[in-house]
């Protein structure tokens, strides 16, 4: 095994963690460094798309053994409830970040990988080292540093990246319940504002998380009196509500969802998941990306490592040209489609056209989608 600091990775959601495991099986040491302990609820849908599958299944990791659902068809409605139905092209399942990520939290452990609960304060790099300060542990220094630590962190501010400095008018709530929903179905439900995801994960629970405007969000007095004044107004979300619940004492939240554009390196810091970048969650691909990504930095990485790559530069320029090969139409058409879908104007017509032509929905989807990562 390689040195165990020639790797620190900062963030261990899925992207550190599948990017840590990967590592790990092609024998290199890693430290990977989290300030949550596991396990823990994360505000997500909870739907991944199967082409993510191969690639987990090569890692060791097969879903099905945590019992997630096997979800192939969608539902999505408009803030009126009228309703298009479609079975999805390739898939996905069900499954809770809360088991999810502690399970490949024990995998990576299992396999050696050095952890660290802790924060990590700042990220500098000098004469071709990384120097990473932590709260506890202090001082540590790495050859590469992979970037995991999210949508938005304390360290994007440190490190000034471009798109904390502005405003995001994005939040968003999710909880888990018990109710009658079928397994093989994530509904899209919109509401004025925002939308909301349905299905189920393990364990028969439903998961229900919606993203809205904080502008919305904020003339009422609480998340209850929003859902009923707000989100109600949809049937079908006022049924689903209606017939289940609340598992959480309260439901979690975040807020500043930021989608600008960001980059996938920075400062020679590999970034991958949506620490690159996060795609509309109405596309259900963040995770596969999140996956994806870590999978593309690991194979560089290694490859760097053995000197099969002759220098840092050529490092970064192969990474980020392969990582806006595969995701940087998909975050711009994840884009449109959230400015459509939140216009009942726009959107209103566009379903008209998909119930007419059910053909082309699958179509739209696929633009959102890679290809089973292997
Ligand atoms: C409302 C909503 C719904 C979504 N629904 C879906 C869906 O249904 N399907 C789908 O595929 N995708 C969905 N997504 C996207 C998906 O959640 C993300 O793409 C995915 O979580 C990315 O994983 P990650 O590892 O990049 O980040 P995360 O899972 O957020 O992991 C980042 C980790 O870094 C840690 N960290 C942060 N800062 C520091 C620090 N300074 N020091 C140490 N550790 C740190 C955090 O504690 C965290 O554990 C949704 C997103 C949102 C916002």
């Amino acid at each position: 095994m390689k040195s165990e600091n020639d790797i620190i990775i900062v963030g261990g959601g899925l992207a550190g963690l599948t990017c840590a495991i990967h590592l790990l099986k092609s024998g290199f040491g890693v430290t990977l460094i989290e300030k949550n302990h596991y396990p823990q609820h994360k505000v997500c849908g909870e739907y991944i798309s199967n082409e993510a599958l191969p690639y987990l299944r090569w890692l060791d990791v097969d879903p099905t053994q945590l019992n997630s659902t096997k979800i192939t068809r969608l539902s999505i409605s408009s803030a009126t409830g009228k309703t298009i139905n479609t079975e999805l092209p390739l898939g996905g399942f069900g499954i809770s970040r809360f088991t999810l990520d502690h399970f490949l939290f024990e995998k990576a452990k299992q396999n050696g990988c050095n952890f660290i609960t802790d924060t990590v304060n700042s990220i500098d790099f000098k004469d071709d080292v990384f120097k990473i300060t932590t709260a506890k542990t202090g001082l540590l220094n790495a050859k590469i540093v992979i970037g995991a630590f999210g949508k938005r962190s304390s360290l994007d501010q440190k490190l000034e990246r471009g798109f904390i400095q502005k405003k995001s008018p994005w939040l968003a709530v999710k909880a888990h319940y018990k109710g009658d929903f079928p397994n093989d179905l994530v509904a899209l439900h919109n509401f004025k504002g925002g939308y909301c995801g349905v299905s189920k994960v393990e364990n028969d629970h439903i998961n229900i998380c919606y993203l809205t405007d904080y502008k919305s969000f904020k003339t009422y007095k609480n998340i209850t009196d929003f859902q009923k004044q707000v989100l109600y107004k949809n049937p079908q979300l006022k049924e689903v509500f209606e017939n289940c619940i609340p598992l959480f004492d309260q439901p979690l939240t975040i807020s500043q969802i930021s989608f600008e554009k960001k980059e996938p390196v920075y400062n020679h810091i590999l970034m991958v998941g949506d620490t690159a970048g996060l795609i509309h969650p109405l596309c259900g691909n963040g995770m596969a990306m999140a996956i994806h990504s870590a999978k593309i930095c690991a194979e560089l990485t290694i490859q760097f490592l053995n000197s099969a790559i002759s220098s840092r530069a050529v490092l970064e320029k192969k990474y980020k040209k392969e990582w806006n090969q595969n995701f940087k139409s998909r975050l711009a058409i994840g884009k449109l489609l959230s400015g459509i879908i939140r216009k009942e104007k726009l959107f209103a017509p566009l379903l008209n056209l998909l119930i007419k032509f059910p053909s082309i929905l699958p179509e739209i989807i696929k633009k959102t989608h890679g290809k089973p990562i292997i």
